[in-house]
């Protein structure tokens, strides 16, 4: 590779700025390569860095991260985090200042400028030294309309800027043919921007919706390039959104066929980017429209890998560097070979990868007005000088705006500097020999496998009970792809044309039908009858609680093993059902999208979770050994079994309770809720498939008042496993403890009920996320959720900044049929649900003040329109009884003590949440925030079974823990068998003791 030779010997003894260890950054980043501990506090305390606004919160932090006695830390960081607190309030302000300038020097190595007018100054600097530019603005995390609207007010803005300074600009040297533009051919005013800046409601689920919104926003900015003669490139951000982007590029591109100077960015990590690559060039082909695509590596690696392991889905990235490498000189290829179509924009710093675009576009004879290089503003200076003057065409991407959103840009600069796999981490700091980073990277990738399938990350538990593999959650099916919206849309189309249908009761594993019928209806139109159910009588739950008294010895003796094949079984046929039970719970009780899916996926991961629990509970623990005694604890079903299911998970938690109480060994009676009975038959359905003996599960629709009474007083009932609301499941427990005429046993209940929860936004918290999952937590499936966020307890310092966004977040979603992807909220559950929370908006207004509330559709829907109310104090009706709808209560703390307590301050204690960069304030809340389920800087809300068991206690519910290692156990009755094993003076040998027989005496 006679090129990279060339280009290695041009740089020989220069090194990058940021490795420079004269420098401070320089000396930072060596410690960061040497540390892996160290560099992840110190890319931690860089991303907080920003939001410590005063002197005291910046030493306070400063000690949190960098305090511990035993860390090795570079000598300015062990002084000032040592020392922090001890020189007095100057001592901080001298110390807070210094390493401020030092950090903002590390951010002013990678963001060309904070205002414009700066930002225009230095680039004029730049192009006297040569090199071209792409502007891009920071700030690309807008959680609201109003920042996506300044966003592309800003780019506007600087266009008009770079519009006017352009006139003075003379044009970059090069050959092409016209004079005036820059190397003869480009456009000197060149763009990126973010397009997911632009609307800050895109979501994959709902493609069109956020093509066509971002598209409207895009427009201006592209035709006011089209204007000054500009080039705009459209930046790729995660895989997520990548079929948005590549959709924005072709329309922007139609709708301009004649201006060319549009570029879009693809990654090479992608393993998709050989088949989107080639869609591209054959659309392009087929419109007869060039196109300039930047080649990039990629800047999301870590994310993406993190955020496909969290979910479950394959890794969209190569796992091997080679393979990234390798791809990217396979996609210049691609390109280079289609220069008559297609313009290449090279973005890499990685000298191997830039003589492989050297000698193609050589080989391939390339015109040099068919591509060009480019690299990122502050990296790799040295490489940059030698591409100047061998190609002559380099364009220098340059980030320009505040210091808050130029942190995430920073983090990722640091990360990609310092990583083991980098380049010019590789080249610059550790120096690697020539010869081996010119080395083919197609020619590293070994041949014998191939981590095509690799999943990085993918959670799974340790080791599977018996013979089950470990527990994996199922993977939520994944929006952003085209094949699985079209499932979707498909699915729902299917079940409205089977709405209306009769279903009958299941009783002994028999279909029976009663007279009675119930309608259940679609809360978005509740003239829309979704099925019409049979009401079970008095007569009919006799009948079930006999059939499941007569088959609940062979079930009780079933083997374990056995009773967890039928749930295996019920799970296959959910994951076949998957789409099908989603879309009936869209319009059986208005769930988005993804939360019916996320419903379904739940209800498969209980069926699977606990199959296998009961696998590794089966046999019971030998205990206590002593010499000639064996002690064997067994669990033992209950009997019969009441479960008696909400309607906001009717799926999820119906299954999870059923599917606990039959693994364990009891029968059960099953009453779905009335707002969701069929989704209830559904579940009846999968255990009826799934083969369940006849009588072991039965299905009872029916009034609270006489069914459920029945299930709850009956004697022979030993086990009522309830979710639902306080009052109910307080009246439960209250019932449950009378015994009756003929009742032999003690009935437990297994109670799940409210909560108030609240989630804490401290002084540091990134807003960019808490704003976000707030709202998420908040808002999804309309906040009737147990575990949705009511309360948010803000901390007074960033009060303002905070409920602003918030507010204006809030004023952002979209409300109306849950069918349509676009909307984020739908209906409630019914008219009675719609008046209370209506009831508590009217409180909300009379207790606090009025923040925040949204539009309703017209029409018929059960619509509450989502509500912020501030001014809230602890003694508030609002700050203490659960609502189950779409209002949120905000409380300003005056400091982090002020907010754990009023945190506590309810009769509930089931989720709650804390967004804070402050170790000390998350180990804090860690011990004094007391609920079931607290969270760290994400949602309070989707927790997974496995690796969040859900529940609550005090008035939240009676201390279990769903989808826990320890639930069965609420199922069950333990039993221990003590035998005596001594005969005549001896006894079988104690594990540990290799003797033949322990002679006891
Ligand atoms: C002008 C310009 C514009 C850019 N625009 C974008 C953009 O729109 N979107 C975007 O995402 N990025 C963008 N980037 C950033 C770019 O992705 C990174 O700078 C680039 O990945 C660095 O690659 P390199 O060839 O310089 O370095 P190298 O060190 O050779 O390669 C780094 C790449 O290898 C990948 N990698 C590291 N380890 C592994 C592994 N184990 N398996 C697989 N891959 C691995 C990294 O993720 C990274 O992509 C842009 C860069 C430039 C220069």
């Amino acid at each position: 590779m006679a090129r990279g030779e060339e280009l290695f010997a041009a740089i020989r003894g220069e090194a990058p700025s940021l490795f420079d260890r004269n420098r401070w950054v320089g000396q930072v980043m060596d410690w960061c390569m040497r540390n892996e501990e160290f560099k992840l506090r110190l890319f931690r305390f860089v991303d907080v860095f920003p939001s410590l606004s005063t002197d005291e919160s910046f030493t306070r932090h400063l000690a949190e991260y960098f305090g511990a006695e035993d860390q090795d830390l570079p000598a300015v960081l062990k002084w000032g985090a040592r020392s922090a607190g001890r020189g007095g309030k100057l001592g901080a302000a001298i110390l807070n200042r210094f390493i401020r300038h030092n950090i903002e020097a590390m951010a002013h190595q990678f963001i060309l400028a904070e205002e414009s007018e700066k930002a225009v100054e230095k680039l004029n600097k730049l192009r006297q030294d040569g090199f071209a530019f792409s502007v891009d603005l920071l700030g690309e995390a807008t959680v609201n309309e109003e920042e996506a609207g300044q966003y592309v007010e800003s780019n506007l803005a600087l266009l008009r800027g770079l519009d006017e300074a352009q006139a003075s600009w003379e044009s970059l040297p090069g050959t092409g043919p016209a004079p005036d533009a820059d190397w003869g051919h480009a456009p000197s005013v060149n763009l990126s921007v973010k397009p997911t800046a632009c609307y800050s409601q895109t979501r994959p689920q709902d493609f069109e919706g956020s093509v066509a919104a971002i598209l409207a926003r895009l427009e201006p900015i592209y035709e006011k390039v089209i204007g000054m003669g500009g080039f705009l490139c459209l930046d790729m951000e995660t895989w997520q959104t990548k079929g948005i982007t590549q959709e924005l590029f072709r329309r922007l591109r139609s709708n301009h066929r004649d201006y060319p100077h549009l570029g879009i960015a693809l990654q090479s990590y992608l393993r998709d980017t050989d088949g989107d690559l080639a869609d591209l060039v054959a659309w392009a082909n087929r419109e007869k429209s060039s196109i300039s695509v930047r080649l990039v590596k990629g800047a999301y690696w870590d994310f993406e890998t993190i955020r496909a392991g969290q979910n479950g889905w394959p890794s969209p990235v190569y796992t091997r560097k080679a393979e990234t490498d390798a791809a990217f000189e396979r996609h210049a290829r691609k390109i280079l070979e289609n220069q008559d179509i297609c313009h290449l924009a090279c973005g890499s710093h990685n000298i191997r990868s830039i003589a492989a675009v050297m000698e193609t576009a050589a080989a391939l004879g390339v015109p040099e007005d068919r591509y060009e290089f480019q690299v990122l503003y502050g990296m790799a200076e040295p490489v940059r000088k030698a591409l100047l003057s061998t190609a002559g065409r380099v364009r220098l991407y340059c980030p320009l705006g505040e210091m808050i959103p130029g942190m995430a840009y920073l983090v990722r600069r640091l990360l990609e500097n310092t990583a083991n796999t980098s380049f010019l981490r590789q080249s610059f700091a550790e120096g690697e020999a020539t010869e081996r980073l010119l080395i083919d990277p197609a020619e590293q990738i070994p041949h014998d496998e191939s981590s095509a399938e690799v999943n990085v990350a993918s959670p799974s538990m340790a080791g599977g009970s018996g013979d089950l593999p470990p527990f994996r959650n199922r993977p939520a099916v994944n929006f952003a792809l085209e094949n699985e919206r079209e499932a979707f849309r498909r699915a729902l189309a299917e079940v409205r044309g089977g709405l209306g249908h009769v279903y009958p009761l299941y009783i002994g594993g028999e279909e029976r039908k009663t007279e009675k019928l119930a309608d259940s209806v679609n809360p978005a139109d509740p003239e829309e009858v979704v099925g019409r159910v049979c009401l079970a009588g008095l007569p009919e739950a006799e009948e079930a609680l006999d059939a499941a008294r007569r088959v609940f010895p062979a079930w009780r003796d079933t083997p374990a093993r056995e009773r967890a094949g039928y749930l295996l079984k019920a799970a296959e046929l959910a994951r076949q059902r998957r789409a099908n039970l989603a879309a009936w719970q869209v319009l059986e009780i208005g769930k988005q999208w993804d939360q019916a899916d996320a419903d379904v996926a739940e209800a498969v991961d209980f069926l699977v979770y606990y199959a296998g629990e009961m696998l590794r509970l089966e046999e019971g623990p030998v205990i206590g050994e002593v010499p000639g005694e064996e002690n064997r604890y067994v669990y033992q079903p209950k009997g019969i079994a009441a479960v008696i299911a909400p309607w906001n998970f009717p799926l999820a938690i119906s299954c999870g309770m059923a599917a606990a109480a039959l693994v364990t060994g009891n029968c059960v009676l099953f009453k779905p809720s009335s707002l969701t009975p069929v989704t209830g038959r559904l579940l009846t359905e999968l255990f009826r498939d799934a083969g369940l003996p006849p009588g072991v599960f039965n299905f009872l629709p029916g009034p609270g008042g006489s069914i459920g009474e029945f299930l709850v007083s009956h004697p022979d009932i030993a086990l009522i496993a309830f979710t639902g609301s306080m009052d109910v499941g307080l009246n439960i427990i209250r019932r449950a403890a009378e015994p009756r005429s003929g009742q032999s046993l003690v009935k437990k209940v297994v109670a799940e009920m409210g909560g108030k929860n609240a989630i804490i936004i401290d002084d540091d918290a990134d807003l960019d996320e808490a704003v976000p999952q707030v709202i998420a937590s908040t808002f999804s499936f309309q906040g009737q959720k147990c575990s949705a966020c009511s309360r948010v307890i803000v901390l007074d310092t960033v009060y303002n900044l905070f409920v602003n966004r918030l507010v204006k977040a809030a004023a952002a979603l979209k409300i109306g049929p849950a069918e349509d992807p676009a909307n984020t909220l739908g209906p409630v559950a019914d008219e009675t649900a719609r008046q209370k929370i209506f009831d508590y908006i009217e409180l909300g207004k009379a207790e606090g003040e009025l923040l925040f509330t949204g539009e309703i559709p017209r029409g018929r829907g059960w619509y509450v329109p989502p509500t912020i109310i501030g001014g809230i104090r602890p003694d508030h009706r609002l700050a203490r009884e659960e609502i189950f709808g779409p209002v949120l209560a905000v409380m300003r703390a005056a400091d982090f003590d002020q907010a754990i307590a009023w945190a506590n301050a309810t009769p509930f204690a089931l989720t709650g949440g804390v967004f804070s960069r402050s170790p000390a304030h998350l180990d804090r809340a860690r011990r004094e925030f007391n609920v079931g389920n607290l969270y760290f800087n994400r949602p309070c809300t989707a927790a997974m079974v496995g690796r969040q068991p859900f529940g609550g206690f005090h008035l939240s519910g009676t201390g279990t823990k769903a989808g826990g290692p320890d639930y069965l156990l609420h199922f069950m009755d333990p039993r221990v068998i003590t035998e005596n094993t001594m005969r005549r003076g001896f006894a079988p040998t104690l594990p540990g003791n290799r003797g033949d027989a322990t002679p006891v005496s």
